[in-house]
């Protein structure tokens, strides 16, 4: 079976209007996992370039972010890691808030999650204004980790979210 292409994913994203408010185009995933050769092709370009053994971890954020990243792990054959939502998590944690623009949001991950020195390739499915990724890469920080690369299925640019992450290497594959 050949991978699907890139417009074929993107062909399958759907736009929703006002969702959850008025004045956010929020982009729905759900046909692209519903579709069994576009989700593996999304994998596959999330990977795309990602060496096998150069990444120790993945770590997906809360929770489109689980969905890629768990898939993207096991394809890789490395160890998943959540982030997640503040009051989620059992262990201890750190935790990170961030601005949003009414009020802040706070993520967390256990504090044996990453050991230091680990590799680890951050995942989610949409880079907006990024405050969620430079929270999330500064939780990985605080654990030592190295992070070798941030990666989106889509990105929002003209948010500007990439200029809030830093010298990492940041990669989407889709963008609006
Ligand atoms: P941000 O922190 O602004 O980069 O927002 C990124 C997070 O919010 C991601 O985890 C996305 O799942 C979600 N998100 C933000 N904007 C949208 C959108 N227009 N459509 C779908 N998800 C979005």
């Amino acid at each position: 079976m050949t991978s699907a292409t890139l417009a074929e994913i993107e062909a399958a994203i759907r736009n929703v209007p006002d969702f959850p408010k008025p004045g956010i185009q929020f982009k729905d995933i759900t046909p692209v996992l519903a579709d069994g050769r576009l989700f593996s092709g999304v994998i596959d370009h999330l990977l795309d370039g990602v060496k096998p053994g150069s990444v120790d971890k993945i770590v997906g954020i809360d929770a489109r972010g689980f969905i890629f990243g768990a898939a993207a792990a096991v394809r890789l054959g490395v160890g998943f890691v959540p982030v997640r939502k503040k009051g989620k998590l059992p262990w201890a944690t750190h935790e990170q808030s961030y601005d949003l623009e009414y009020g802040s949001n706070t993520v967390a991950i256990h504090v044996d999650a990453v050991q230091a020195g680990e590799r680890v390739l951050l995942l989610d499915d949409l880079l907006a204004t990024g405050g969620t990724a430079a929270a999330a890469m500064q939780l990985l920080e605080r654990l030592g980790a190295k992070v070798v690369g941030v990666n989106f299925v889509i990105e929002l640019k003209f948010l500007e979210g990439r200029a809030r992450l830093g010298a990492h290497p940041v990669r989407s594959l889709i963008a609006y």
